[in-house]
């Protein structure tokens, strides 16, 4: 069944899909201002001039050119009663629509919850930015850290994915060495990276449109012993997390499994965020597996295992696969070594 047809099917009224990623995912129109309206029998795409070639060219899809504020005119054409994507639609944009008579009725979700269960061709995509980030990795760990900074360290690893088969970047990439690895969403800064560090490297590219997401932390040399205690007991943790990974797991009891282990380490108060989000077209999208979590995974989920160990001031670890939830398991998408790689 198609990705449209699917949807339809949890559809009351005609929906109007305004977030750039459900309609590229729908119809395979890449734009930063379309909006899709999906009804029983037909489906009308509007956008500006800036995009009207590239969309009369969309199979299936009926082209309607709008001026740059696309929802205008889409207040003005349309009457009745449609879904909107709460998520996504901005006050602003509600106001127009509804001053041009529009019923509007949010929904939270939809087209989300199609995505989070990936098609054969969206994993072989994942799979591939996966091993673009693997060639990186594994380039990377060649690479001089100390003397350098972290700066210089993140442009090399966007130049390593690049070289190695990625479009572009799927996130800005986080490098933090020593006490910036505390920092879950360090930014890469002019701290020089020293002897002796653990250094955190999250990093991701975008193949065919699909992220990769993997983390690895480095060791400059031989490290204090809590900090190779911190490193082991992150890593048992994301194993951990990872055998919990199946079809029917739910998520919060995936992130649990880490949390106990690190708990139980007494390093519960250092790892403050879920183990992992869902990737796909984007970063951060469903099912999540975090303590507050509601979704049960199912085959074809993709998604991250990745605790964290976050000493303030001092130093973190945090570890990284990308994984497709199956049946009985999962499949492990990033295959950088995970016991600690000493760089120079
Ligand atoms: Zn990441």
């Amino acid at each position: 069944m198609s990705r449209l047809d699917r949807l339809r099917e949890r559809l009351q009224e005609p929906l109007l899909v305004t977030n750039p990623v459900s309609v590229r995912y729908l119809v395979d129109f890449v734009s930063s201002n379309g909006t899709l309206l999906v009804e029983e029998e037909r489906v009308r795409l509007y956008t500006d001039f800036r995009y009207a070639s590239a969309a009369r060219a969309v199979a299936g899809v009926e082209f309607v050119e709008t001026a740059r504020f696309v929802l205008g005119d889409v207040a003005k054409l349309l009457e009745g009663r449609f879904g909107i994507e709460s998520d996504h639609l901005t006050v602003s944009q509600w106001e127009v629509l509804r001053a041009g008579g529009l019923e509007l009725v949010p929904h939270r979700g939809l087209v989300e919850g199609l995505r989070a269960v990936k098609e054969e061709s969206e994993l072989d995509a994942m799979r591939r930015a996966c091993a673009s980030s693997d060639r990186a990795y594994a380039a990377l760990a060649e690479e001089r850290f100390v003397g350098r900074t972290e700066k210089e360290l993140a442009w090399t690893m966007e130049r390593l994915l690049r070289e190695n088969g990625g479009d572009g970047l799927a996130f800005e990439l986080a490098v933090g060495a020593g006490p910036n690895g505390a920092l879950p969403h360090v930014e890469p800064g002019e701290a020089v990276i020293e002897q002796g560090q653990l250094v955190v490297v999250d990093a991701g590219c975008v193949v065919d449109g699909y992220c990769s997401d993997c983390t690895r932390t480095f060791a400059t040399g031989p490290v204090e012993d809590e900090l190779r205690r911190i490193y082991d007991v992150c890593l048992d943790a994301q194993l951990r997390s990872l055998d919990a990974v199946r079809a029917g797991a739910h998520g919060a009891a995936v992130d649990k499994v880490s949390r106990d282990v690190i708990g139980d380490e007494g390093l519960g108060e250092f790892y403050g965020h879920g183990v992992g989000p869902g990737v796909g077209l984007q970063v951060h999208e469903a099912p999540a597996l975090r303590p507050e979590s509601t979704d049960t995974l199912e085959p074809g989920n993709c998604v991250t295992v990745e605790p964290g160990i976050y000493l303030p001031g001092r130093a973190g670890v945090r570890i990284e696969d990308l994984v497709v939830v199956t049946d009985d398991g999962c499949e492990v998408l990033t295959h950088f070594p995970k016991e600690l790689v000493t760089v120079r």
